[in-house]
């Protein structure tokens, strides 16, 4: 009745935002990631008759009403799946910033799924894992898999969805330098962030219109190893996404003046010839892709960069790893 798992964050390439239905969670866009081996959490999960509730913890603190509510819906869903009654304690750790913009709620509703279904006996399959962490977090779909993986856009009250890989972590000799600028946690949260885009911006309809074709650009480049062609329908997305969130009503900054001097940076990079291209998600971060050649440079430049408090090189990291 107890297991552990161990989940990697991802960075999304092609950028998800938008829900095609808010109640199951289903992505309005297609995505791709990368998964991320530096960003790790690890879940422990056992279900024990004793217990009259659920209870989790986080970081080594009692987690907050709203953040055990999201582990008991998880919990629940494994529990009727299994015919198990009993209540769990949940203890997770996220090993980088959580609610940050770094994707804490990827890794830890993909190490969350794989333990708590391990420790309710169940034997998932990873698409099945991936489907179950897709229902909490769609993000967290694709930290199942390793290396390089897209989930596809759903439709409203559809089923079932998942996210599958595309290439394993040894494709590609990537590196993406993660530079924190402002700590702290995000003002708006991703979900309520993307509703209000999709009921707001004047732009969200050309996002939804021109995704797909920036997932296909960046599938493609990710098969022929090519960063140019990548970084930039990369670059794309990330501002297309930006610009709905930023035109939304009110409307919503996750950039503070620390992300333009790092995108600056980024900027100066390649005039200088180093293939180095920058994505943002839901916070003030900027995440730089590069080949591993280059990571020592690039870090240095970031390191170097007012603002930046904190810099993690990361690599296309392994799939999630279940113990019982
Ligand atoms: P992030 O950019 O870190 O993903 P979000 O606001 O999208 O930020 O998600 C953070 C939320 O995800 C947390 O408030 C919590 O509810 C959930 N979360 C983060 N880490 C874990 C974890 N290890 N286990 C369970 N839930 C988690």
């Amino acid at each position: 009745m107890e297991a552990r798992a161990r989940a990697c964050a991802n960075i999304a390439l092609a950028k998800y935002w938008g829900k095609a239905d808010v109640k199951r969670n289903l992505p309005a866009v297609p995505s791709i990631s990368m998964t991320l081996d530096q960003l790790v959490t690890e879940t422990k999960v056992r279900f024990d008759p004793a217990l009259d509730a659920d209870t989790v913890r986080l970081d080594g603190r009692r987690a907050s009403t709203e953040e055990a509510a999201r582990v008991s819906t998880m919990l629940d869903r494994i529990r009727r799946e299994a015919k198990l009654r009993h209540f769990a304690r949940v203890s997770s750790h996220n090993h980088f910033p959580t609610a940050a913009g770094l994707a804490s709620s990827a890794s830890g509703f993909a190490a969350l799924a794989a333990a708590a279904s391990a420790a309710a006996g169940l034997r998932h399959s990873p698409r099945r894992l991936s489907a179950l962490a897709r229902a909490s977090s769609a993000s967290a779909a694709r930290s199942i898999y390793g290396g390089f993986v897209e989930l596809p856009a759903g439709r409203k009250g559809m089923g079932d969805l998942a996210a599958r890989p595309i290439a394993p972590p040894t494709h590609w000799n990537l590196r993406l330098i993660v530079a924190q600028t402002i700590p702290g946690q995000k003002k708006v949260g991703s979900t309520e962030g993307m509703e209000r885009s999709r009921r707001t911006s004047p732009f969200y309809d050309s996002w939804l219109d021109r995704a797909p074709k920036w997932c296909r650009t960046i599938k493609r480049a990710i098969k022929q190893r090519d960063l140019d062609a990548l970084g930039e329908a990369m670059e794309q997305s990330t501002l297309a996404f930006h610009c709905c969130a930023i035109t939304s009503n009110p409307p919503i900054f996750y950039w503070a003046p620390e992300t333009l001097v790092a995108l600056e940076t980024v900027r100066g990079l390649r005039e200088r010839g180093i293939s180095a291209w920058a994505t943002m998600d839901a916070g003030p971060h900027v995440k730089t892709l590069c080949d591993a050649s280059d990571a020592a440079r690039v870090r240095q430049a970031l390191d170097r960069t007012a603002g930046v408090t904190r810099t993690w090189v990361t690599k296309p990291g392994p799939e999630v790893e279940v113990h019982r």
